[in-house]
């Protein structure tokens, strides 16, 4: 059975207030306006996806609030029919094809302006081209800007990511109870691809099945070594459901594992309930790191843990916070972040927990409810 995807848009007020709060955050950044082409942080403020094409599209957002859109003329019915009663809000300035819409946005932008910045992912066709036009204003990321709102999660942007949570736990424990054992990895990824869509996924992106000696590589490509008895199994799955992501991990074992992987998985097992435990609002994000690397660094596992501890999760897999040493910035309540320690033994095996986490007054919110115990497979 397919469950019918919800619907990814959010009511008009949201945008209203998105597009407010970044006109805001970049006046307190001494940022004279946000120059976004489609990309993710587009889809935030606007809500929809424009297509990304070698013709301009550009959303002119000034730290006084005014914003304007600057489309190639044959896309705007296109961006007015997505934008409904958003476009209201906003002057759209269409361009013709033998108009120079970087000229344009220089005109919207008027005299004055110290600094602009501009969306970090902008093709460098049109940052170049941006950069003559403007000269000589200063041009600057926009993501920290940006990064700024999309790190706190409303209410309603949480229950999404908690539905892709569930979603993904489902396509979890149905692959958990099915025999893996003499599949190949790429054939048991294929089909956790299937369930992540059965279970609500409009995408599937990443269904890792590293097996055996595979495990100890964090980001392994499954590919055609068959799954034994004697396996560890590291299962790292996710997609985006009504545009927010899930990204879930759990180890099994094919058979009764050895007591030294029991042990091994206990520690981990430890490390990333402390790390739970830790998340509170004040909490600088390396102290959740350091908790989480405490147990595997004292059981001896220290140099087995390679990488952060994990990673905010929205409308991109991998945004702000990162759960990192070096990350002084305190928590706040709405991130949502992966915790995802892992041991690594290279030529052995390895393991690796993951639940995304949301930051709360009360403390860290578990999205994910599947069963963190090292659960033995066929
Ligand atoms: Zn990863
Ligand atoms: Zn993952
Ligand atoms: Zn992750």
């Amino acid at each position: 059975m397919t469950v019918a995807a919800a619907p990814t848009r959010f009511g008009l007020d949201v945008y209203r207030g998105r597009l407010r709060r970044a006109a805001a955050e970049a006046a307190t950044r001494d940022v004279g306006a946000l120059l976004i082409t489609p990309s993710i942080d587009y889809t935030y403020l606007l809500g929809y996806a424009a297509p990304g094409f070698e013709r301009l599209t550009c959303l002119v957002l000034s730290a006084d609030g005014r914003a304007s859109l600057v489309v190639p003329h044959l896309e705007e019915p296109l961006a007015r029919h997505e934008l409904g009663e958003l476009a209201n809000d906003l002057a759209i300035v269409p361009w013709d094809e033998t108009e120079d819409p970087f000229w344009v946005v220089r005109d919207l932008l008027g005299a004055g302006l110290m600094r602009v910045a501009i969306q970090d992912q902008m093709w460098a066709r049109f940052v170049l081209r941006l950069r003559a036009a403007l000269d000589p204003i200063e041009l600057v990321e926009a993501g920290p800007t940006l990064a700024a709102l999309r790190r706190s999660k409303s209410a309603e942007e949480v229950d999404r990511l908690r539905a892709a949570a569930g979603a993904a736990d489902q396509a979890m424990n149905r692959i958990r109870a099915t025999r893996l054992s003499g599949r190949t990895e790429r054939h048991v990824s294929l089909e956790i691809r299937d369930l992540l869509l059965a279970a609500g996924h409009e995408s599937a992106d990443f269904a890792i099945v590293a097996s055996g000696p595979n495990s100890a590589s964090p980001h392994h490509d499954p590919g055609d070594r068959v799954i034994e008895v004697g396996d560890a199994l590291v299962l790292d799955i996710g997609g985006f459901r009504a545009g927010y992501g899930s990204d879930t991990t759990r180890t099994v074992f094919v058979g009764d594992p050895p007591s030294e992987f029991s042990e091994l998985y206990a520690v981990l097992r430890e490390a990333q309930a402390a790390a739970c435990a830790a998340i509170r609002p004040g909490v600088g994000a390396q102290e959740i790191d350091r908790v989480s690397r405490g147990p595997i660094a004292a059981a001896g596992f220290g140099d087995s843990f390679i990488h952060r501890t994990g990673h905010g999760i929205g409308m991109e897999t991998h945004e702000e916070p990162y759960i990192v040493e070096g990350n002084a910035d305190p928590l706040l309540p709405g991130d949502a972040f992966s915790i995802e320690p892992g041991i690594y033994l290279t030529g052995r095996w390895g393991a690796r927990i993951e639940d995304i986490v949301v930051c709360t007054d009360g403390g860290g919110e578990i999205l994910n409810q599947s069963s963190r115990e090292l659960l033995v497979v066929e």
